[in-house]
């Protein structure tokens, strides 16, 4: 998509910290983290929210978990413990809208949950 942030970052073209990246999948540092560490996954392709993931095979969404483990240990806080969040939508105040997964941990994390 040629205005999307996240697919600008994927292609190089806008400047981030990349945590973690495969084929598919990259992971960068939130710009304005809410947490001592606080990621973002998001899949190479461009797929607007969760909501448009039924297009995936099932193989595809275990290796976006998979990843999203992977990177939770790379930052550390695989056994400290973290937060996974995907906000979908307006209610849920989603911004970007490219799909991602918010990776948040480094201390007790407080919140709805
Ligand atoms: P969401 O509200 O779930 O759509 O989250 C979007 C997230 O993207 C927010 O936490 C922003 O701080 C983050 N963000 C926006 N622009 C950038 C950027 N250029 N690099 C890294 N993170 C960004
Ligand atoms: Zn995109």
């Amino acid at each position: 998509m040629d205005d999307c942030i996240f697919c600008k970052i994927i292609r190089g073209e806008i400047p981030s910290g990349r945590v973690l990246e495969d084929d598919d999948f990259i992971a960068i540092h939130d710009i304005n983290p809410k947490a001592p560490v606080h990621l973002l996954v998001m899949p190479r392709e461009h797929l607007a929210s969760l909501n448009d993931i039924g297009c995936w095979t099932g193989e595809r969404a275990q290796k976006l978990l998979e990843f999203t483990v992977a990177v939770a240990r790379a930052a550390g806080i695989g056994e400290s413990g973290y937060r996974v969040i995907s906000n979908v939508g307006r209610d849920a105040g989603q911004e970007v809208d490219h799909l991602h997964l918010h990776v948040l941990g480094g201390e007790r994390l407080g919140g709805l949950l």
